[in-house]
């Protein structure tokens, strides 16, 4: 999609801290993190949301596959990390392209707000 800001990460208009790549998805760095290690994983092609996404066993299936890979590289699978997609309004998504956080290197609370 033209003018979605994730899209523009893809084709590398806009500038962003790249972690990992393959075919499918990208990871980079959140521009504000929320912890000591925050990523993004998204799928390449523009799907809006999780409930948008028409293969979700694939297409999350590739993003939890790189977010594990990214895991173990930033050296927090083994003190545990947390991965989570906000969909829609109440969900708090704020980016209308589908992604997930991986979230570690500090105790996490639960629930969240
Ligand atoms: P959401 O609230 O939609 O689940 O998460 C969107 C995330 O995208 C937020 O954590 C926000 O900090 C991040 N974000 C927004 N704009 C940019 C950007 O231009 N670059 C990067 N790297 N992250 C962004
Ligand atoms: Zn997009």
């Amino acid at each position: 999609m033209t003018d979605c800001l994730f899209c523009r990460i893809v084709r590398r208009e806009i500038p962003a801290t790249v972690v990992d790549e393959d075919a499918q998805c990208l990871a980079f760095r959140d521009i504000a993190p929320q912890a000591p290690v925050h990523i993004l994983v998204i799928p390449k092609a523009h799907t809006a949301s999780l409930d948008a996404v028409e293969d979700p066993a694939g297409v999350v299936g590739a993003m939890a596959r790189m977010a594990q890979r990214v895991a173990r590289a930033e050296g927090i699978a083994g003190t545990g990390y947390r991965t989570v997609i906000n969909t829609g309004a109440d969900g708090g998504q704020t980016v209308g392209h589908l992604h997930l956080h991986l979230l570690g290197g500090r105790d996490l609370a639960w629930p969240p707000g």
